[in-house]
């Protein structure tokens, strides 16, 4: 995996250069796509949330519109090379053929004789859905002849699991050569990929990354690479303590990586020399015990009482965030201000998503990437008030460290 690539320019050229789903003609053809169905299921098989599934819908409709014949291939859960019931994608037959509103067959293994004359017994515009890739060890070592199996089936190859992007499997990264001149990304990969470059490489400024979470050790790759990047930095939630502690702030029982504080001190001066401005918190919401109910007290951040931790950020903080958020014109958001979770802590989270919100609806561009903020902005109904909503949780935080996906690098090396 190359990591922090630096000739950046030519892979968004070879990006704007690659043909899209849309451009092909499926007629006829045996269309292979990797989708990442890993819905989460209860102890009865039924499906907790289908957001994966919806996500590649425009995909599989696209293909199926153009009279392609459709074969289906997914991982679920971590089998560890196992064959195992509940991780069997018989499970979402049903839902995905009410999606589709049409009829899935299903093949109980993803590769093998059986398999291959399913396949190519397909006529255009039937549906094949492959049992689950992790059933075979050979999918996560990314083995070639797995992979070669694997390619058999299909005429052409879509990638649309951005959610798996970051992984060399064999059918996300290995199967790519195969298929040489017959590959392309699925639209949810495309617009994973063209939302995340336009914050990455944007035009227009100001851009404001506003990085939150538990822990600094976590998110150094990206605030390292987000320094290239951006106009303003704004950091809060548990990683703003480290940063506090290192200016020489007293941060009482509140969370601190005592072995980052001089990385902390290093983000700051690199952020001077970069002309990006940092804002961090001002003051902190603080109690007694990591716990929703127990008694609020605010303080100025650099002087929090030795017996009180840090869960959110303080008023102050806010007006000086808002101020930020509303001038902006690209706005990166990923992790939580606070413990988002006790509703006694969510405030600072809730009301910066609400300034994204407000700042998206006049005229910023807003992108919200990468696990927890993914959560807070779905639980304070905020979602639909951003631009973009990545569903790509640890492929979004590998694409924002600067370091390219094999998944995305495979399909652009066979397509040269
Ligand atoms: P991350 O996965 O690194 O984005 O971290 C998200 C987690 O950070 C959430 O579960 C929050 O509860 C937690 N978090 C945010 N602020 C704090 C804080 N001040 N102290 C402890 N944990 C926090």
């Amino acid at each position: 995996m190359l990591k922090n690539v630096k000739n950046r320019d030519s892979f968004a050229e070879k990006l704007g250069d690659m043909k899209k789903l849309g451009d092909y003609d499926f007629e006829g053809k045996k269309v292979l796509v990797r989708v990442d169905f890993n819905v989460p299921l209860d102890e009865k098989g039924v499906i907790l949330d289908d957001s994966r599934i919806t996500g590649a819908l425009p995909t599989l409709r696209t293909i199926l519109n153009s009279n392609g014949r459709l074969i289906i291939m997914s991982h679920l859960g971590r089998p560890k090379g196992e064959k195992q019931d509940k991780y069997s994608l018989k499970h979402i037959i049903n839902h995905l053929s009410k999606a589709l509103n049409k009829g899935v067959q299903f093949a109980e293994d993803c590769i093998g004789p059986t398999t291959e004359e399913k396949a190519s017994d397909l006529v255009n515009g039937e549906v094949l859905l492959l049992e689950n890739l992790r059933f075979h060890k050979e999918e996560t070592t990314g083995d070639v002849d797995f992979a070669k199996q694997l390619a058999t089936l299909g005429d052409f190859y879509v990638n649309d699991a951005f959610g798996t992007a970051h992984r060399a499997h064999a059918s996300t990264a290995i199967i790519a050569e195969s298929f040489k001149d017959k590959c392309c990304f699925g639209m949810l990969m495309d617009s994973e990929i063209s939302n995340v470059e336009k914050v990455l490489n944007s035009s227009k400024k100001p851009v404001t990354a506003v990085v939150g979470g538990a822990k600094v050790s976590s998110k150094i790759d990206i605030i390292f690479n987000l320094l290239d990047k951006v106009d303003n930095l704004i950091v809060g939630g548990g990683m703003a303590y480290t940063f506090a502690s290192a200016q020489g702030g007293n941060v009482g029982k509140s969370l601190v990586e005592a072995d980052k504080l001089v990385l902390a001190r290093e983000i700051l001066t690199n952020a001077k020399t970069k002309n990006v401005k940092v804002y961090l918190p001002v003051d902190s919401v603080n109690t007694q015990e990591f716990s929703n109910d127990t008694k609020r007290e605010i303080s100025d951040i650099m002087t929090i009482p030795n017996d009180q931790m840090g869960l959110d950020i303080g008023p102050s903080s806010l007006k000086v965030f808002k101020q930020v958020i509303l001038e902006s014109k690209v706005i990166l958001w990923n992790g939580p201000m606070g413990v988002f979770e006790f509703e006694n802590f969510s405030s600072g989270t809730k009301l910066l998503g609400e300034y994204i919100v407000q700042s998206t609806a006049n005229g910023c561009f807003s992108l919200v990437g990468g696990g927890d903020s993914v959560s807070a902005a779905k639980r304070f109904n905020l979602a639909k008030g951003m631009s973009y909503i990545s569903t790509g949780g640890g492929a979004m935080l590998e694409y924002l460290e600067g370091k390219t996906l094999p998944g995305i690098q495979a399909v652009l090396n066979a397509n040269n």
